[in-house]
Formats: C-alpha cells, structure tokens, sequence
C-alpha cells in the first residue's frame, strides 16, 4: 500500500485505491469527520469514521494535535468542501495530546500568543503557509543565481574584521565572563582569547564575498548574519538571513538591473509555486485588515501586489531628486514626518521611503547617488566628490529591502577614505589587497532574506517570518 503525502492525495486523486497518509488532527468533527493535515499543504484531507467501527478509547484518542496514520479508500467526497476523502478502515494513533493542555484548538490565536508558541505554531494555518513560502523563496534564490553564472560562497560567520560598519555586533569570545586577562595597559588582552584577536558574529559576508567575485566573477552568499542593534521594530531581527551577490565588472546600472530581475525572478517564482498558500495569506489579509480604519487599508491584495511587482520597472531616482521631492512633499510641510526633511544630506528614515514608493512614485523606487558621508566607506566616489554609486531598493509597505554599491576600486581613494573615517587600514589589509593585484570595477548588493518573506506573505512583523526570532531580551527556544 503506498503511503501519500496530502499534498499528492489531493493532486493524484487515486479514487478506489487502499491509501495510507501520516499527519496531525485539525478538527473533529461529529466523532465523524476528521480533518488531517500533514504539512505538505495548506489543504486537509477529510477522513470519515464509522464510529461504530472503532474502540470508544480509540475514538477519545483523536482530538486536535494528535497525529493519526489513517488507512483507508480514497472516494469522491459526499460533502462539500473537498473533492475527495478517505473512508478510513484503520486508524492508528501515533501520539495524542490532550486537548487540556495543547495550546493550538482550533479557533483564532494571536500572533503574539503563538509568538510564545514558537514550537507548535507551524501547525497552524498561517505559519505553515508563510515557511512554505519561505523555503519556496531559499529554493528560487538558489535557482536564479546557479541559472544565471553564479557561484554560491559561504562566508565565515565569525569574522575578525569590526570595520564592515554595519552595526553593532555580539562578540565572540571563549573567556570566561569577570576573569578576562588584562594586559600592561589594563585592557582586556585578546592575544589570549581563542582566535588570538577580538572576533564577532558577522554583520554581513560582502567583504569576504568581494575577494571570491575578483576570482570566481560572479558568486553570491546565502546566509545568518548578526546585529546586535537595540531596534524594536517590525523590520529588524538579531539574526537574519542575507543574500549577497557580488559581481566583477558589473558598475551601478549592471547592479541595479540585476537587483530588478533577480528581484521580479524570485517573486514570480513564489507566485507560479505557492498559489494556494498564497490565496490563503490574501484571505488571512483581508480579513485582518477589514479590522483597520479605511486609510489604513492597503490598496492592493497580497497577489495582486506581487503581481505589480512582477510587471512593471521598478523607478530610478537619484537621492538628489528624491530630497526635492520630499522637501516640497504634503507631509513634510505639514511636518507630519517625525525626520523633517530640510537639507540635502539628510538620511532618509523609512516613513520617507515609504512616502516616495506608496505616495509618490506607487510602485518600487530604485535610490541611487546617495551623500558620501551616510554611506559605508567601501561605495565608490562620484566624480563631484559628494555622493556615491550607492542603490537602495524601496519596497511599499517595508522601505528598504536591498541594500547595494558600485565598490571604490581605486587604491589611493579607498585609502583616503579609510584615513578619513579613522578606520583601523591594519584590519582591512586583504581588503586593499584586491585593489593592488588586478583591481577592477565590480558591484553588489544585500538583499534581507525575511524582509521578502514578509513582503511575499504579507506579514507585519519580521518576527513572524524566521522559525524562531532573535530579538532583544529573546532566544527562547
Ligand atoms: P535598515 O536601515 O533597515 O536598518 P541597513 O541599512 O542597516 O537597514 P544593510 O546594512 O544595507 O541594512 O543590510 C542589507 C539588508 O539587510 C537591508 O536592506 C535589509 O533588507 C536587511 N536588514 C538589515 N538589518 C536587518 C535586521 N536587523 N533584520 C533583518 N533584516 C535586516
Ligand atoms: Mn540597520
């Protein structure tokens, strides 16, 4: 007898064959109808029992969680709802669980409750379906760069190099927390720590990412990176997952057309592959949102926003112009923005992006040639001194979700920038390096792996996109 996942049950529908599928009870109902799900979609497959067939003891044992192997003849359903169900001559209970204490019934959680649920929350709807997506989108990231010349590179994860300047960091360290050696000068001695120096989790790959691109051409990474910045939002994490690539000889406009198709690629995929995770993300949505005020309301459904994306060119609009368009913009001279925007030089804050890509713009905006100085030291200098070949990607309802740069591949300038910035050049020597041997113009970009995870789920909060969420005053689990 084969055993099926639901998933090919409800594809191949084998009406008349003796079947066998594992999963865990969402409902009983009518000590008649059990609903099973398996995880390999977001759709049950109905079980009838005869109870007069079965035990009473076992029929007690079927309750929410409990995880069944049910054996019987796949027939067209009689009900509505499903098309098929299985008419079960066996039953076997692998595990029940008592409905008095399982916290998953079937009724509506909030996502803060089940937040604390971490481990059984994937058995319920949502979850299930927003980590299909997630794998769904690890899968078509893969694809798209080994499709498109890309070598995948797995950068450390411990790094000894604090001059990447993205944020704060957690240490790495094998000393023993009160008793760290001190030297002459009466600073903790890192000579004596595990790796000899200090070292940290890494806040991003790319360093290491640009020595294998001025190699192996065009490689991208895939993987954690760590800040340990104090950000409470919906949109930050302490550990996250970020895509990388790198590319030789790509300048500005090669990245940014890279950005757009990978973009658009990965997003298409998720479309074409998780229709029905999709339509029931949507619905969830819906439903939610119709507890909002009307202006609070988005204007697209999930797919249809998804699909907005997919079909049209993302705008490019240096930082320049996106100063004037804010300066002159209702809600700056409303002062509605909490950043009022009053000179050139400002950094934009994400209800900024957000006004130039919902308001302004409707559709994604492309930001290029931002003010040198609000920019990382590695972005290459334009020739009027004051701005650099940097690119963010500017998505509704997120703001940034790529982060990208032509990188400085003139010795003399990098040098001069790292001396203005009082950055420790003993650190970065392998750095410099690629620009005395074989130095040429190259590009990449960092695209935050659960900040498109929310945008294709349409969940609110990064904590609700990531297995488990590391946050500030949170590793349970
Ligand atoms: P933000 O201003 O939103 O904090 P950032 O400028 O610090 O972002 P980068 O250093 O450019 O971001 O990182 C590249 C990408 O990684 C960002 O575009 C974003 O998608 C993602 N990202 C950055 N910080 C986090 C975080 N704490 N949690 C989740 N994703 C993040
Ligand atoms: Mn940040």
């Amino acid at each position: 007898m084969r055993s099926y996942a639901v998933k090919e049950l409800l594809a191949e529908q084998p009406i008349g064959e003796h079947v066998e599928v594992n999963g865990w009870v969402k409902t009983f109902r009518s000590n008649r109808f059990v609903a099973l799900n398996d995880g390999s979609t977001i759709h049950n497959l109905q079980c009838v029992v005869d109870f007069e067939q079965f035990d009473e003891a076992l029929l007690k044992q079927i309750t929410t969680g409990a995880a069944l192997k049910v054996t019987g003849t796949l027939v067209e359903s009689q009900g509505r709802g499903q098309s098929v169900e299985i008419q079960a001559s066996d039953i076997f209970v692998h595990g029940s669980a008592d409905p008095e204490s399982y916290p998953i019934q079937p009724k509506k959680h909030s996502l803060e409750f089940l937040r604390e649920k971490a481990h059984l929350r994937v058995r319920t709807n949502t979850f299930s379906a927003v980590m299909r997506v997630r794998s769904a989108l690890a899968f078509a990231i893969h694809q798209y760069f080994q499709q498109n010349g890309f070598y995948y590179m797995h950068a450390p994860i411990i790094t000894g190099s604090d001059a990447e300047g993205a944020g704060e960091m957690f240490r790495v360290s094998t000393f023993e927390p009160g008793k760290e050696p001190l030297n002459d000068q009466g600073e903790v001695d890192y000579t004596q720590d595990f790796f000899g120096k200090e070292t940290n989790l890494t806040v991003s790959g790319q360093l290491e990412a640009e020595t294998y691109a001025m190699g192996l051409g065009k490689v991208y990474t895939f993987g954690p990176t760590f800040r340990a910045e104090n950000s409470n939002t919906s949109r930050h994490l302490a550990e996250f997952w970020m895509i990388e690539p790198e590319m030789a000889f790509y300048d500005l406009d090669a990245n940014m057309d890279l950005a757009e198709d990978f973009i658009k690629s990965i997003l298409k995929y998720v479309l074409e592959h998780c229709q029905d995770d999709l339509e029931f993300l949507e619905k969830r949505l819906l439903d939610e949102e119709k507890s909002k005020p009307q202006n609070e309301r988005s204007e697209m459904a999930l797919i249809e926003k998804l699909r907005f994306i997919v079909d049209n060119n993302f705008k490019r609009v240096t930082y320049t112009e996106a100063i004037d368009i804010l300066r002159n913009s209702k809600p700056n001279k409303k002062k509605k923005f909490q950043f009022p925007i009053d000179d050139w030089g400002a950094d934009l804050q994400s209800e900024h992006e957000r006004y130039l890509v919902e308001k302004h713009f409707k559709c994604p905006v492309i930001l290029f040639d931002y003010p040198a100085n609000i920019k990382a030291f590695y972005m290459r200098l334009n020739d009027d001194e004051k701005t650099v070949r940097a690119m963010d990607v500017l998505f509704p309802g997120i703001g940034e979700i790529v982060g990208g740069s032509q990188r400085e591949e003139r010795l003399e300038v990098l040098q001069q920038k790292i001396k203005e910035l009082n950055i420790d050049d003993k650190e970065l020597w392998w750095y410099l390096d690629l620009r005395r041997f074989g130095t040429a113009v190259h590009s990449g970009f960092g695209l935050g792996f659960e900040r498109m995870v929310q945008f294709a789920t349409g969940m609110g909060n990064i904590r609700d996109v990531i297995p488990y969420p590391r946050f500030p005053q949170n590793a349970e689990f």
